[in-house]
């Protein structure tokens, strides 16, 4: 397939396909230290190595740590976007490189990457999987054994744009599980769980307690893009 080689940001041209120019990239947010050791979520200020935010010391996730690459923004929305359903799987390597980077950490501690399912039906309306695609490509770089079949999805979910925070759980609650057959790929292994965006954190809570019921010892989640709120 070819690809136009145009910025997906603001598409003027750039030298290769699957690039940002160099305005958009300026736009970018990426995410770095100091920032909360179990959500990600960037601090403006360091409070010190292994300081927690609020959120992360009032509502404890069932994961472990969270990573992500950029701040979910103008940008990073664009780019989502442009990889979910404008079929510019171009920028899959570009992405997947900045998430790399951020995950380093959890790439090192992880035994199997797993990416966050569609339902089979919306999959065969889209025929593509983003968090599958940018969770293949950081496999190959890193190494760590992919198993994108390891966690399905069993219930047809509506999309959680416009819910709350409490609609979102009840929305996603019961809708992953790990098949009797497909356990032994879980089962006693830390897993890298892989989604394109965080906003509530609904989806990956509810994809965790499926792997841990599954007999993951543990699980960390890398993103491309999240939320920026909560830090101090
Ligand atoms: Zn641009």
């Amino acid at each position: 397939m070819l690809f136009p080689a145009v910025c997906p940001g603001c598409q003027t041209a750039v030298t290769r396909a699957g690039s940002v120019c160099p305005d958009c990239w300026a736009n970018l947010r990426f995410i770095e230290r100091p920032y909360c050791e179990v959500l990600g979520i960037p601090f403006s200020y360091d409070l010190g190595k292994g300081f927690l935010s609020a959120q992360a010391i009032a509502e404890p996730p069932p994961f472990a740590r969270l990573r992500a690459a950029v701040i979910y923004q103008e940008l990073a929305t664009r780019l989502v976007t442009a990889l979910k359903y404008g079929d510019r799987t171009d920028l899959v390597p570009l992405m997947a490189g900045w998430m790399e980077r951020a995950g380093a950490e959890l790439l090192a501690d992880a035994d199997v990457i797993v990416p966050v399912p569609l339902h089979a039906r919306r999959l065969w309306r889209r025929k593509f999987n983003q968090s599958a695609e940018l969770s293949r490509a950081i496999a190959r770089k890193s190494g760590v054994m992919f198993r994108p079949l390891a966690l399905e999805r069993i219930k047809a979910t509506q999309t959680q744009v416009g819910l709350g925070q409490r609609q979102r759980q009840d929305n996603v609650r019961g809708a992953f599980r790990v098949s009797e057959q497909r356990r032994s790929e879980v089962e006693g292994r830390r897993v890298l769980l892989v989604d394109d965006v965080y906003t509530t954190g609904a989806t990956v809570a509810s994809a965790t307690r499926a792997l841990k019921r599954a007999g993951a010892s543990d699980v960390d989640v890398l993103v491309f893009a999240r939320v920026a709120g909560g830090g101090p």
